[in-house]
């Protein structure tokens, strides 16, 4: 299968201090790729470098055997990457405007059809799109970030802890939700995450540790590694 995201040799940091240490990681057209790593290993740092939101020191990002290394963030979500940070949404705008800024770089028709779809997947986001985006629960404030994500249709979803704050219940329906689009759509996906049941529809994992890739392989050559068992599974046997 083709790749859709190259990621070469990356370098990037802050100031002075040098945070990634030459990354490579390839998502393939229609493939989901979770990028595990604790607290401070790098991973929103590698996913702003790679949606252009902090600056590549060295190294290359191809997407769609294009270099967008030093491209503008807007212009690579016009290209197809949709980009969810932790915090997911903006609180001062209600649901729908939310949504809107998601589609910004489609037709007011095809958002009106997208919106509607997605509506049917998160019928509490119908129900509150007059609210604010920072009157919602926790676990609704992702949904809506989940959704505002996919609204672009894009070609490669790449979103930072989708996870956190969020119930085991909401976990779930974010799963549920994300398979769907992944196997309907075919949409790619990078996703950052220390929760382990992400794993569940991953084909390929990695693991950043201190900045670098430490493994690289599928879920089940991942369980298997005792060092990762007891890191990230705690399983000591
Ligand atoms: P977390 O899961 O806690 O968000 P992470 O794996 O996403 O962790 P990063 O947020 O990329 O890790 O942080 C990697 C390193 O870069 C950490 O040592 C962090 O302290 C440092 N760092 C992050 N943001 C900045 C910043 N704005 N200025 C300076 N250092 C930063």
């Amino acid at each position: 299968m083709q790749r859709l995201l190259e990621i070469s040799n990356l370098e990037a940091g802050y100031g002075l201090i040098k945070v990634l240490w030459g990354v490579n990681l390839a998502v393939k057209q229609n493939e989901c790729v979770v990028l595990l790593g604790v607290n401070g290993a790098g991973k929103t740092t590698l996913l702003k470098t790679v949606v252009g939101l902090l600056k590549a020191w060295k190294g290359k990002v191809t997407f769609n055997s294009n270099d967008i290394t030093h491209l503008r963030s807007d212009i690579r979500i016009a290209n197809g990457i949709a980009y969810m940070s932790e915090l997911a949404i903006f609180p001062n705008l209600t649901v729908e405007e939310n949504l809107k800024l998601g589609g910004y770089f489609k037709s007011d028709k095809e958002n009106k059809k997208r919106m509607e779809k997605l509506y049917q997947y998160f019928p509490d986001l119908k129900e509150y799109k007059h609210k604010m985006g920072g009157s919602l629960s926790g676990g609704q404030r992702k949904m809506l970030g989940v959704a505002k994500t996919l609204m672009s249709n894009p070609k490669l979803v790449i979103m930072d802890e989708p996870s956190s704050g969020l119930s085991p219940k909401f976990v779930k329906r974010a799963i549920e939700v994300l398979d769907m689009f992944h196997k309907e759509e075919k949409v790619a996906m990078l996703i950052a995450e220390q929760n382990v049941s992400f794993l569940d529809f991953a084909e390929k994992t990695y693991i950043l540790d201190g900045g670098k890739i430490t493994f690289e392989g599928s879920v089940s050559e991942l369980k298997s590694n005792n060092i990762i068992r007891e890191t990230y599974f705690g399983i000591t046997h």
